[in-house]
């Protein structure tokens, strides 16, 4: 019969754009790592509409050779991933090589990019994975990606986006906890104009708790640190006496990578043992170092679930971590604090 075909590039990542890019949280989620992974310093969040009118984001990262700007928006190209071995060591947050062209392939992508501190940079414009302009500009080091109208192209999809409050919960929640992971990097978002979350970038762990929960919640926090001959363990545990009913607050961070991970929150569950009330959960934020060989992030594309290869080492580790530092102050109830 003869119907086989090799579907071609632009219908192959609107294909691929279903799966990296399912509301405009994964947008940001996308654009942040890449701005991460590029060294940035400073990244700042435009967001207008929940994400669906305007994704910015600003970093001062290395930026895109002018020669690799239309590169990058090609299906599987990386500048992470050099061979198969890199798989099972990987450094970076990003390695799919499938953000960008899926991104543009159901939105209008304009991307500035200056790999140089000359002032000059390159400008490309992608609307649904076609290009509409390209050349130079004038552009500080680092990159300015700005994805408007997202899912114009795709209305089924469009269909499915929730109220701009739910889709702006979920950035600003993917936000916090990136913010969370990396207290070197100055993080700022704002929605409509309004402000809504600035870290200093000073590398102080309990700023960013501060600026995400509050003051007073970041007084309630202690630090726990703790290691094995394969994991390091550093970040803050809330007082038991400061709760909230669900696990949201707790983030856990491996590598850099923000993750979600059921052995990691039993762990600490297990370290509060009984000085928990029940069905109450701590505020933590949690972050694990290891050889990136001893963690396989190639799970699943969102990069959210991880597989650790030491699980007993570490669940003890997290255990007996989190009861040291309960024990070690002493742990004296005070007045409940709000959060
Ligand atoms: P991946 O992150 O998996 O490599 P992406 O599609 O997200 O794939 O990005 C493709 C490439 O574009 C990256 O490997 C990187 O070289 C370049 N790139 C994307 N965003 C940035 C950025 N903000 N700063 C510097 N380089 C970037
Ligand atoms: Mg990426």
């Amino acid at each position: 019969m003869g119907n086989i075909r090799v579907l071609d590039e632009q219908l192959a990542n609107q294909i691929a754009a279903g799966e990296v890019v399912e509301r405009p949280a994964s947008v940001v989620k996308e654009l942040v790592e890449n701005a991460v992974d590029a060294g940035a310093t400073t990244i700042d969040l435009t967001i207008e509409e929940g994400g669906l009118n305007l994704i910015r984001v600003i970093d001062n990262g290395a930026g895109i050779e002018p020669d690799e700007i239309e590169t990058a928006f090609q299906r599987h190209a990386t500048s992470k991933l050099l061979s198969s071995a890199d798989l099972f060591r990987i450094a970076s947050l990003g390695f799919r090589g499938e953000a960008l062209p899926s991104i543009a392939a159901v939105s209008r992508v304009t991307c500035i990019s200056s790999p140089t501190k000359d002032g000059l940079g390159k400008q490309l414009v992608i609307e649904g994975g076609t290009v509409q302009q390209s050349g130079p500009v004038s552009a500080p080091q680092g990159t300015e990606m700005s994805v408007r109208d997202l899912f114009y192209n795709t209305p089924a999809r469009l269909k499915y986006m929730k109220s701009i409050q739910t889709e702006l919960g979920h950035i600003s929640d993917y936000v916090n906890r990136i913010a969370l992971a990396h207290p070197g990097i100055a993080f700022s978002l704002k929605h409509n104009g309004n402000e809504l979350l600035r870290t200093p970038g000073t590398g102080d762990r309990l700023q960013v708790i501060a600026a995400v929960y509050g003051t007073s919640t970041a007084k309630a926090m202690l630090p726990v640190e703790g290691e094995t001959p394969d994991y390091v363990l550093t970040g803050y545990v809330s007082k038991p006496e400061l709760t909230r009913a669900n696990r949201n607050a707790i983030t856990v961070i491996v590598n850099g990578r923000y993750i979600r991970s059921f052995l990691v929150n039993q762990a600490l569950l297990q370290g509060y043992h009984t000085l928990l009330p029940i069905n109450r959960f701590p505020l933590v934020t949690l972050e694990i170092a290891m050889h990136p060989s001893l963690l396989d992030v190639n799970v699943h594309p969102s990069k959210m679930e991880v597989r650790f290869s030491k699980e007993t080492e570490l669940r003890e580790l997290i255990e007996q971590s989190v009861k040291k530092t309960l024990g070690r102050d002493r742990y004296i109830p005070e007045p409940a604090a709000s959060g």
